[in-house]
């Protein structure tokens, strides 16, 4: 992409974000992707089924974007992702080559980073990662459905990954996809909205592997349409001896408001629980992933940490999280017990329910602080850099933090309009998710004001 073109995406993307919500913004146009301007006709991947929706609702921020950055009417041309070639998500955040014969089209949406080879094998999970092995192996022909159940933060969609990037691995012909189950009835609806159901059908029926995750949220009286039409599609791949994979919070039997017969088919197959770590398992956890750091752990640290958190794998890894920020902060080489119980302070404070009201002026003073300007100057109209960011980063901590509304943040901060608070905390959310300095630089200032 050239300079120019990566601006006026980015614009595009700012403006949609602004005028839509999150949730729109996420599913319609998060992963389109502007694959070139030329002649001030600018091509853009998209799932075809979500054309209608930019036609209708994001022609005038193209024109917007388009009159700012390149003071011309730039018109669209829409092309669709409709081949099924398979790749990860990783290789698309990287691709740099935007010709459209190299751009990935199907996504099977696994996540790159979740393997067997990182899993840490327990009691507690050894069932289930044996079963999930089988079953990357031999897709659709020992264990179907594969159905495994547990608690939040135990690995479910660990496993669910790894078994797609195994296949995926093996046989990259493979058309496999993951899917947490809301997504799976976001795209009914608007299938069903855009009356293009045959597309859905065929998206999923012709699936060699269909992973989906988080199966519960199906279970809910409201949505018997969209469990009819899940039951179609596990019923077409399961004949076909295409594989389904499900996670669940619950076992099959605990799934009030599913209809009977999904249930009856969830046990079809084989259905393995994952129950929570006991103390060697989280140790060996720790082991495992404190290995791509370059400081040394106590081992009287990685127990006192094991210690901590007994009931899920999530909490263990945020508490590394936690130290890992602390230790790169003072450049630590070894990590004492010490170091880890101030640095897990707050999370664990944070585990039990917090009935803190933050001050706004509180969030200006340590904001103002970080940065060395004073609070009267993140209130007044100055626009040195350093005073725009604190500035920014105090509305989004403000929006964050406390449950103040935009116009009363907006007065907090030199009577400033709701728009401009929202403004600034979409940019400053829109940098967090892709540059790390400055979401160290915001979490330190969260640590000191919590
Ligand atoms: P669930 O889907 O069951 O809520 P996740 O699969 O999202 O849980 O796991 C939460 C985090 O803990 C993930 O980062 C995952 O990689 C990690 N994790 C869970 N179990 C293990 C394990 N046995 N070995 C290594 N990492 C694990
Ligand atoms: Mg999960």
């Amino acid at each position: 992409m050239t300079e120019n073109e990566k601006i006026f995406w980015d614009r595009v993307l700012e403006l949609a974000q602004s005028q839509l919500k999150q949730a729109t913004f996420d599913f319609f146009v998060s992963d389109a992707k502007l694959i070139k301007i030329e002649g001030n006709v600018a091509t853009i991947l998209l799932d075809d089924m979500k054309k209608l929706f930019w036609e209708k609702n994001l022609q005038p921020v193209i024109l917007t974007a388009g009159f700012e950055v390149f003071n011309t009417e730039i018109s669209i041309n829409y092309v669709f992702e409709d081949i099924p070639i398979h790749d990860n998500r990783e290789a698309a955040a990287t691709n740099t080559d935007t010709s459209i014969e190299n751009l990935p089209i199907v996504q099977n949406d696994l996540n790159p980073k979740y393997s067997f080879e990182n899993f840490v094998i327990g009691d507690e999970n050894r069932w289930a990662f044996t079963a999930s092995v089988s079953v990357a192996d031999l897709p659709g022909t020992t264990y179907n459905p594969l159905f495994i159940y547990g608690g939040p933060g135990l690995g479910k969609t660990h496993l669910l990954n790894a078994i797609g990037n195994a296949v995926v691995a093996n046989n990259p012909n493979a058309r496999v996809k993951y899917i947490s189950a809301e997504n799976f009835i976001n795209e009914f609806v608007v299938h069903i909205r855009l009356q293009k159901m045959d597309e859905l059908k065929q998206k999923f029926r012709k699936l060699d592997i269909l992973l989906i995750d988080d199966i519960q949220s199906l279970a809910k009286k409201s949505l018997a349409a969209t469990q009819e039409e899940f039951f179609n599609t596990f019923n077409a791949l399961h004949e076909n001896n295409k594989q389904i994979v499900l996670t669940s919070d619950r076992t099959p039997d605990d799934l009030n408001d599913l209809e009977q017969r999904l249930v009856t088919r969830f046990n079809w197959g084989l259905t393995v629980n994952i129950t929570p770590p006991d103390f060697e398992t989280r140790v060996a956890i720790l082991n495992n992933k404190i290995q791509e750091y370059n400081y040394k752990f106590r081992t009287e640290t990685i127990e006192y940490l094991a210690g901590q958190f007994d009931s899920n794998v999530r909490d263990l890894e945020g508490a590394l999280k936690d130290i890992n920020l602390v230790a790169n902060f003072k450049n630590l080489d070894v990590i004492t017990v010490e170091v880890a119980a101030e640095a897990i302070r707050a999370r664990k404070q944070d585990s039990s329910p917090k009935m803190i009201v933050i001050p706004i002026e509180e969030i200006q003073k340590q904001v103002g602080k970080f940065y060395g300007v004073t609070v009267k100057e993140i209130k007044s109209t100055k626009r040195t850099q350093n005073i725009v960011l604190a500035r920014q980063v105090g509305m989004y901590l403000a929006r964050e933090m406390t449950d103040n509304s935009l116009p009363k943040i907006g007065k907090e901060f030199g009577g400033r309009d709701h728009s401009t608070v929202l403004h600034a905390y979409n940019k400053i959310k829109n940098i967090l998710s892709q540059d790390d300095s400055l979401r160290i630089e915001v979490d330190t200032i969260k640590n000191k004001i919590k």
